[in-house]
């Protein structure tokens, strides 16, 4: 996740590694492979591991699959063969009295003629256990001679193991590693003011990264481990400080940016909208209305994320904000990560908006060139008030008259350029990101720190929560029985199958095929339809309408259905291979039913090829209907370094901390990085001077 200018240490301080007794070119090349290409890079290049090399085992009380210690004497040594006879292979045998040992070496130039092996020697052998009794064996164990051992730091004592690439081994690694620790870690700087040490009780820069290094004996191994030291959690807390205090000053710059645009309070149009609702909002909606609006009157551009589980309601949220925009005479636009989704909002934002006779247009790459050149040229001479696109919002030539709020859905799925880029539209206008993909707190102080937050916590009323059921291919019978039952009630079922990579093309077929399918082998009775992206906007809205209606009882779609799609009698939804969907596309997906009276059910088929692992998701899907666990859970399963997507969010990555390990450690950063902003918001005084080095470096200003 590191990059090398990312991380490169504050300039005037870059001793070459060559410099370093034992490294040349290649090594030095080798260690640039793990963004070394500096001695001080290698001092924060931490050991994954420890292996407790302290206590000699017994040869008899080892089992297989065990890391160990042996002791023993050299019985014999030489050069054989494979059993197939294709390879050379030297082999040693060793005993310590309570059993024997074979070591084994592949490569092994250099070895045979080594005064280590001769018969009678005493050595020391580290490495894995396999096999048992006279079939006990090392593979390349690491060696050395008894006498003298406990000096040696391959040894007796707790031995670090580093992170390395293909063509260093551990062994060769660790000496460089030691090298370079001995020639550096002397002039290593403190890097945190003494007021924050103190207050954390932390212990120095150059003591952690020496005794992270060179661990000692004493050292209970486990706590090495699980990264809990001191040392570990002084790195972690100074990495966790970093990034808040990068954020922290985004945040802050961010707050104090006066927008071009002056709002009046004007919310006649809210109002009208209100009226027109065919429902009452939420405390929920209202309350995260009053957030928004609070923002927008304020002289300072608003900088805000919504965040609220499928169904929510965050479309009206938005809708509101885009009225408020209006009635003081801005322009809006509303940019979606898909033509779909940009498609829905724009269906259902026109029907809000037009009635209170404003011009809403859909500016997608997908839209007839003449279409297109009107939608922006509405834009630009002020005509229209609201717009709703994809990417084609910020292409070079869309221009607007006055846009005063930016709304971005689905955030998480553009990159952090793409998000500044519709903001760049307009003199700073206000900007409300939202997600449906609901991030676990602590993450949330990780990525989003940067902005205000509001969280839509409740759903409408009259949601009926979804029984999810995972079936196997054995069952489809069984799920046809019970989808003929829901039919003869008068209800409606999703079929969705999962987006095939290659083509789109490919995808059209494997609906049609369902459908087909479908309609003739299954359920002639019922009218079975298809929906698919490839469908001109027109034609998809026409089959949604006919579903709607009852016209198609039974749809077969790709997740376009994931969107805005509303159908209260839709009362089954069976995802086929439902194991290649993620867990938080499924949770959206499910999503589009229980929105009527009646029990819906949602049917997860998992596909011959799920395996344990997917059928351990789907089962969580089907245990929770709360959009957050799901989220924490999918984040345990993929990490955080994907979940975070940190090369998409413009954050840089994180290299000892892991936020749901050291969520402690995050909100102290976050709250320590809180007061030093507050003090001192471009860290300009000279005890943060070494730390706004480091935050600039990282944050690559
Ligand atoms: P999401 O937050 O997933 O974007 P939507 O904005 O699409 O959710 O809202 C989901 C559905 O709930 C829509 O059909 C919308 O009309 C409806 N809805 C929104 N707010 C309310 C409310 N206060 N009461 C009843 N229905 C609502
Ligand atoms: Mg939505």
């Amino acid at each position: 996740m590191s990059s090398s200018t990312g991380d490169a240490p504050p300039a005037g301080r870059r001793t070459s590694l060559e410099t370093i007794r034992g490294i040349g070119p290649v090594r030095a090349r080798l260690l640039g492979r793990l963004e070394i290409h500096c001695a001080e890079d290698a001092l924060t290049h931490l050991p994954r591991r420890y292996e407790d090399r302290r206590h000699r085992s017994p040869l008899v009380e080892l089992t297989e699959g065990e890391a160990a210690t042996v002791s023993g004497e050299v019985v014999s040594a030489g050069v054989a063969a494979t059993p197939g006879g294709r390879r050379r292979l030297f082999e040693v045998r060793v005993s310590d009295g309570s059993g024997t040992l074979r070591a084994r070496w592949f490569r092994f130039r250099g070895l045979p003629g080594s005064p280590l092996f001769r018969p009678g020697s005493l050595i020391l052998l580290y490495g894995t256990i396999r096999g048992r009794g006279r079939l006990r064996e090392m593979i390349h164990p690491e060696v050395t001679a008894a006498a003298g051992a406990e000096e040696t730091p391959e040894f007796g004592g707790l031995v670090p193991v580093y992170p390395s690439v293909e063509g260093l081994s551990q062994k060769a690694l660790r000496r460089m590693m030691r090298e370079i620790v001995a020639a550096t870690i002397d002039r290593v700087e403190e890097t945190l003011p003494p007021e924050v040490i103190r207050r954390h009780q932390l212990p120095g820069l150059r003591e952690s990264l020496r005794r992270l290094h060179r661990p000692g004996r004493s050292i209970p191994v486990a706590e090495l481990n699980g990264w809990e030291t001191p040392w570990h959690r002084r790195l972690i807390f100074e990495e966790l400080l970093v990034l808040q205090l990068g954020l922290g000053r985004r945040r802050c710059r961010n707050r104090s940016a006066r927008r071009k645009v002056r709002f009046e309070w004007n919310e006649a149009l809210v109002q009208d909208l209100k009226r027109n609702l065919p429902f009452s909002l939420t405390a929920a909606q209202e309350r995260v209305y009053g957030e928004i609006a609070g923002d927008m009157l304020s002289p300072k551009a608003m900088h805000r994320l919504l965040q609220g589980d499928v169904g929510s309601g965050k479309t009206v949220v938005a809708a509101m904000a885009c009225l408020l925009a209006a009635g003081n005479g801005v322009q809006a636009a509303l940019m979606a990560p898909t033509e779909i989704l940009a498609e829905q909002h724009y269906l259902t934002l026109r029907a809000l908006m037009s009635p209170l006779g404003l011009n809403t247009a859909l500016l997608t790459a997908g839209r007839p060139t003449d279409e297109r050149r009107a939608v922006v040229r509405g834009l630009a001479r002020g005509e229209v008030s609201l717009v709703v696109g994809t990417h084609a919002l910020i292409q070079g030539g869309v221009r607007f008259a006055r846009l005063g709020l930016a709304v971005i859905d689905e955030q998480h799925r553009f990159g952090v350029r793409q998000r500044l880029a519709l903001r760049e539209k307009g003199g700073r206008p206000d900007l409300l990101v939202m997600t449906a993909t609901p991030i676990p707190r602590t993450l949330a102080l990780t990525l989003y720190g940067e902005y205000d937050c509001s969280v839509l916590d409740a759903m409408p009323p009259g949601r009926r929560p979804v029984a999810t059921v995972v079936r196997e291919e054995d069952d489809r019978p069984l799920v046809y029985d019970e989808v003929r039952r829901e039919l003869s009630r008068g209800n409606r079922v999703f079929v969705v199958l999962p987006l095939i990579e290659e083509s789109g093309r490919s995808d059209l077929r494997a609906v049609r095929e369902m459908a087909r399918h479908l309609q003739r082998e299954v359920f002639r009775e019922s009218p079975v339809g298809v929906l698919h992206g490839r469908m001109p906007l027109e034609e998809r809205a026409g089959t949604m309408e006919k579903f709607r209606s009852g016209g198609i009882a039974i749809l077969v779609a790709t997740t376009v259905v994931e969107v805005g799609v509303d159908v209260p009698e839709a009362t089954v939804m069976i995802v086929e291979h439902a194991d290649r969907f993620g867990l938080a596309q499924l949770h959206q997906l499910r999503g589009r039913i229980g929105r009527g009276e009646k029990p819906s059910t949602c049917i997860l088929m998992a596909g011959p090829a799920a395996g344990e692992e997917g059928r351990r998701r789907l089962a969580t899907i089907a245990a929770t209907a709360d959009g957050f666990r799901i989220a924490e859970e999918d984040l345990a399963l993929r990490g955080p370094g994907e979940f975070l997507g940190t090369r998409q969010s413009g954050i840089p990555g994180l290299r000892v901390a892991d936020p749901l390990r050291d969520r402690e450690l995050l909100v102290r950063a976050r709250d320590e990085a809180a007061g030093i902003i507050e003090q001192d918001q471009e860290l300009c005084t000279p005890k943060n001077l070494l730390l706004r080095e480091i935050v600039n470096a990282r944050w690559g200003e």
